[in-house]
């Protein structure tokens, strides 16, 4: 049985973090000269806080973790990029990932030549945990599964999920990017404190509607958080994106229905989409887009770019042959997809 050290690459376990002013001295004080700022045009002269402290506190009230269990970084592909470069050891590990699933898992391991191996789901898109064991050898350090999945909509069941949980000695990350708009209870937040090797990945440019400021969310225990507090820049988080996301906070019930008008459209839209003869099937959806089977995918897409709609052409995608992706949107945006179809 691995544990996280025996997981974690030689050079990380090794690393010795750049101590930056702020680590060096956390208290208030009256005069700051420690960091080189300019003390002109306050308030954004001043470094940001490193850990995020302010932010992380209104985060862990919100999803019921402690502070220590949470990592910020530049959108959810930070703590991607991190969590490969932190536990797998370039040419000698491996990852397995589900697949199709977001590109950004083997773009990352590409980056860091890291072998990525890909597991497809069945025909109804279902995850089989002994497929995914099967893929592992004694170099497997990290599983990717994705759920709700891009592109494919649906929840990966929660007893196939266990089952790598507790059979596999890795570390397993759970993308819940589309989390908000699947069933309550969907989230395996709640039994972080379970599982040592567990991670788990939010973001705010989903059901946040935050894409353009850049923040995601890692949370894990505190051993995980410790070393990708290690591995990540200091200043990663920048000040503004920081306040933002933390004024957004306070409006939770905004959120709360931008979530559920996108829920209600997206059953609209199926219910729409079924009825037009070009379609030929809608897959359920716990996200915010639906993967629709058409005939002759490729050209309905190019069709829509013409009338100035642009949706995702999966249709080169295994297991989404004939596919488009589309994301919902305002009704108004939704009825004039609908009419262009
Ligand atoms: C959109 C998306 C993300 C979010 O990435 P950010 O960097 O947080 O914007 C993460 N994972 C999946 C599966 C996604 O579809």
């Amino acid at each position: 049985m691995r544990t996280i050290e025996d997981l974690t690459r030689k050079n990380i376990r090794d690393l010795a973090p750049y101590k930056c002013a702020r680590d060096e001295f956390q208290g208030e004080a009256r005069i700051y000269l420690d960091a080189n700022e300019s003390p002109f045009n306050a308030p954004y002269d001043r470094y940001p806080d490193p850990l995020q402290k302010d932010l992380k506190k209104k985060i862990s009230a919100l999803k019921k973790v402690r502070e220590s269990q949470i990592m910020l970084g530049v959108g959810s592909d930070e703590p991607i990029d991190l969590i490969e470069r932190i536990f797998c050891e370039p040419r000698i590990d491996n990852i397995v990932s589900i697949a199709p699933s977001y590109g950004m898992y083997s773009v990352e391991a590409s980056v860091n030549d890291i072998e990525f191996r890909e597991v497809f789901l069945d025909e109804n898109f279902a995850m089989n945990a002994d497929k995914m064991l099967a893929a592992t050898n004694s170099h497997t350090t990290v599983m990717f599964i994705c759920s709700p999945n891009n592109p494919t909509g649906n929840i990966i069941e929660k007893t196939e999920i266990l089952r790598l949980l507790n059979e596999w000695d890795g570390i397993v990350v759970i993308d819940e990017a589309y989390i908000d708009f699947a069933p309550e209870g969907s989230s395996w937040l709640t039994v972080l404190d379970q599982y040592e090797k567990l991670i788990v990945l939010q973001t705010f440019s989903k059901a946040w509607a935050m894409a353009g400021i850049r923040c995601g969310m890692a949370f894990a225990n505190e051993p995980i958080i410790q070393l990708m507090n290690k591995v990540k820049y200091p200043y990663n988080m920048n000040q503004l994106t920081q306040e933002y996301v933390s004024r957004q906070l306070d409006k939770k019930e905004e959120k709360e229905e931008w979530v559920k008008l996108t829920i209600s459209e997206r059953e609209r839209v199926k219910t729409e989409l079924m009825k037009q003869s070009n379609v030929s099937f809608v897959y359920p959806s716990d996200a915010n887009f639906l993967l629709v089977k058409m005939d002759d995918a490729k050209g309905t897409y190019l069709r829509l770019i013409d009338e100035g709609i642009i949706v995702r052409n999966r249709s080169n995608v295994r297991l989404c042959e004939g596919c488009l992706r589309i994301t919902i949107g305002t009704k108004k945006e939704n009825d004039e997809l609908l009419k262009a179809l």
